[in-house]
């Protein structure tokens, strides 16, 4: 049994989805058991949102929940009306029925665990599961969203549950690639990362996944393959193993915008203050980083847009003087972490030579992580894209080196 994804853009129109359904009945027809995890049709979760802040930009969680949990049922349903008409029996199901339960913390829900019966079942009788990505529900029935980019989570998710072969991530790119390849243009397709390697890829910028995904797929060991539903060529596999022979030192160099920093002057208690605020942070669940600060008593953290509102109550009451600044972060990404400190050598030299003002993120174990103005992210991300020799990863592939 093998469990698919098709994201936004592979379902955005009515003849999409019915090449999906040609598609998925030649596989079905094949022997093939499969589950079919869909994402809303194009632009719908953007769309739901703009019409919930024509009402309001407060937003009560729980509603707008109840809204965006609208868009992937949509294609469910269209999907398996595609499959009957290729004569392929197919049962859709919500997340609830699908029996993915979900924490409370709505409009970015994490999956705690799922009840798998009613999929098997369907399975067991012949039929194709398609399931609303995205989606569960709490342990008060509430419905639940994963955040954006949350099908990926429910894919691997249902992978590991289920025992799939692997789980097939379809997207609008041929796979993971070196650098986002719509900003840097000599990006290359990757051919395969371990899941520690994806993982940093994803938390760090890398939009193609979600990497929720890789948390759960990674300890049960399923492979995930990030493909395009437009072609047969290419894909990157993600697994456990790294691939044979020498590889390539650095695996790509990732950039995440829309970070903010919060800087504080803690004129004493520097390291109570860094400990307060950091443990009021992982309470809240916000994912966040220190900066590494050369001499002074100041102190200062990273944190995602999303998590603004959050983390301005959490400064305010910390009570130190503090400065929000608009951020980027770019992180050239390592295939062993013994070479970070060279790396780290590099990326300095490569920003002191190009007078682009930088701070540095501390604990990064495969990967470095730079802080720069917004302005300059795209730009960097292209130097070090160069200077690491990414430009020129498919003639290492060529060479099997990669
Ligand atoms: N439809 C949701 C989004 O646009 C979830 C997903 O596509 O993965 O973020
Ligand atoms: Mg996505």
């Amino acid at each position: 049994m093998i469990v698919q994804k098709y994201g936004g853009t592979s379902v955005e129109s009515v003849s999409n989805i019915k090449g999906i359904a040609r598609k998925v009945a030649l596989e079905k027809a094949g022997g093939q058991d499969l589950v079919i995890v869909v994402s809303a049709m194009g632009d719908t979760t953007d769309e739901l949102m703009k019409l919930a802040d024509h009402i309001t930009t407060r937003h009560h969680k729980r509603d707008l929940d109840m809204l965006l949990s609208t868009g992937e049922q949509v294609t469910v349903a269209l999907l398996c009306m595609a499959l009957r008409e290729e004569g392929v029996a197919a049962t859709g199901l919500t997340g609830w029925q699908a029996g993915i339960s979900t924490t409370t913390d709505h409009g970015g829900a994490s999956i705690l665990s799922i009840a798998p019966e009613r999929i098997q079942g369907e399975l067991k009788m012949g039929n194709v599961v398609v399931v609303a990505g995205f989606q569960g529900i709490t342990g008060d029935g509430d419905i639940s969203t994963l955040g954006r980019g949350g099908s990926d989570t429910t894919a691997a998710a249902l992978a590991t549950k289920l025992g799939a072969e692997r789980c097939e991530i379809y997207t609008d790119v041929e796979g993971v690639y070196t650098s986002d390849p719509r900003y840097i243009k000599n990006a290359v397709m990757i051919s395969s990362l371990t899941y520690e390697e994806m993982l940093t890829m994803a938390r760090r910028g890398a939009g193609v996944l979600h990497p929720k995904a890789i948390e759960h797929a990674m300890p049960h060991n399923v492979p995930l393959v990030v493909r395009s539903s437009m072609s047969r060529v290419g894909g990157t596999w993600i697994h456990g193993s790294p691939g044979k022979g020498v590889s390539h030192p650095v695996c790509g160099v990732v950039f995440h915008k829309g970070r903010f920093c919060y800087t504080l002057s803690p004129i004493q208690n520097r390291m109570e203050i860094k400990r307060l605020i950091s443990s009021r942070l992982t309470l809240w669940g916000m994912e966040y980083d220190t900066l590494i600060e050369e001499g002074g008593d100041t102190l200062a953290f990273l944190v995602a847009e999303d998590d603004l509102e959050r983390a301005d109550s959490i400064f305010d009451r910390a009570g130190a003087i503090v400065r929000r600044d608009r951020k980027a972060t770019v992180t050239v990404v390592a295939k062993d972490k013994k070479t970070c400190p060279v790396i780290r050598d590099k990326v300095r030299q490569i920003l002191q030579e190009n007078r682009i003002a930088f701070h540095t993120i501390e604990n990064c174990t495969n990967h470095v992580t730079t802080v720069v103005e917004e302005s300059h992210a795209i730009d960097l991300a292209s130097l070090l894209h160069s200077a690491f020799g990414l430009d020129e990863v498919q003639a290492f592939e060529a060479a099997g080196i990669y």
